[in-house]
């Protein structure tokens, strides 16, 4: 019985170094890319919103980055306090063909007083400046956009928070590949203050009729109201995202915070939406937008 089970074990594990070769390989291959860790330059960084910065990353020696689907991360690896390294995913959030990686880092807090900021963000927002190298790892993720299917349904992207960074990528390459595409743009933040590319947004929904943006705060300010910068407040639900949207019968990418997530997750499992139309990024565990048990078990 042992005996089985060693090979079942030493079975599968070959199974899965082969595939992160061929992964490998793959980043070595493929045009401008390379496999591992390569160093790029601080070209910009911008502020977004309060809490979230963007950095402009070019090739450090030169060239051009390869070419990612819209939706997909890279993976910085930066020095730890103790001498080490440590690696944290950043979703790409400009669409492809540009000169740089653009990332959009929202800077964590210690969830109560006394406990510790975010180790990376934190690293990045504050120690991180232009002309600052930084080590990259190469692009990847199963979460994107194929803009190779030229579908006829709407494109509905949801966000939450620092959710819209692989949103903003999608919906920037929609508009550039699939000019007359349906697309709804649907975006929770808690207020102006966090509210991330709101001039970008609000300069394409007015230039682009094929697009509809909605922004929803859950804690809107007086001087958000008085400047009418968003468009209800609340949570984004299941009854706000079809008063946007013509029919259910659309394909779905969605990103944001646990709550948000197991939500509209649910709303569309509810409605019938078949898997091949629901797409989403976590930027935690995936098993973790389980909704909780009534019962422990
Ligand atoms: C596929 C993917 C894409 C992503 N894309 C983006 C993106 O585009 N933009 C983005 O901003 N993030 C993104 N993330 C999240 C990102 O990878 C990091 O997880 C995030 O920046 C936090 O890292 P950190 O090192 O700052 O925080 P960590 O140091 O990892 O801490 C995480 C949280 O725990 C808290 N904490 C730390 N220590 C303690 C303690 N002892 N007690 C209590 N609380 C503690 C921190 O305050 C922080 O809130 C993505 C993640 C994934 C998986």
């Amino acid at each position: 019985m042992i005996q089985a089970w060693s090979e079942a074990y030493g079975f599968l594990a070959n199974i899965l170094i082969g595939r992160e070769r061929e992964i490998y390989h793959q980043h070595q291959i493929a045009p401008n890319g390379w496999a591992g860790f390569k160093k790029f330059r601080v070209a910009r960084k911008e502020m977004e919103s309060e809490v979230i910065t963007s950095f402009y990353l070019e090739p450090q020696e030169g060239g051009a980055v390869p070419a990612f689907m819209p939706g997909q991360y890279i993976t910085l690896r930066v020095p730890s306090p103790c001498g080490h390294t440590t690696m944290r995913n950043y979703s790409l959030s400009d669409k492809p063909g540009q000169p740089h990686f653009r990332i959009s880092v929202k800077r964590e807090t210690g969830p109560e007083a006394g406990t510790p900021d975010g180790f990376v963000s934190n690293f990045l927002h504050q120690g991180v400046n232009v002309g600052d190298s930084l080590e990259v790892g190469p692009p990847c993720g199963e979460f994107f956009l194929d803009l190779t299917e030229k579908h006829q349904r709407p494109l509905v992207l949801i966000s939450g928070g620092v959710g819209i960074t692989p949103t903003m990528s999608m919906l920037l390459s929609a508009l550039e590949v699939t000019p007359d595409r349906e697309i709804y743009f649907i975006h929770a933040a808690l207020n102006g203050r966090t509210h991330a590319f709101k001039n970008t947004l609000r300069d394409l929904a007015a230039s682009r009729k094929n697009l509809k943006v909605h922004t929803r705060y859950s804690e809107a300010t007086d001087g958000d109201r008085a400047t009418n910068g968003f468009d209800s407040e609340g949570f984004v639900d299941g009854p706000l995202i079809e008063s946007l949207i013509p029919s259910r019968d659309a394909d779905y990418y969605f990103c944001g915070p646990k709550p948000f997530m197991v939500n509209i997750y649910h709303q569309l499992l509810e409605w019938g939406i078949p898997a091949t139309q629901v797409h989403l990024e976590f930027f935690g565990p995936r098993q973790g937008l389980q909704k909780p048990a009534t019962c422990p078990v």
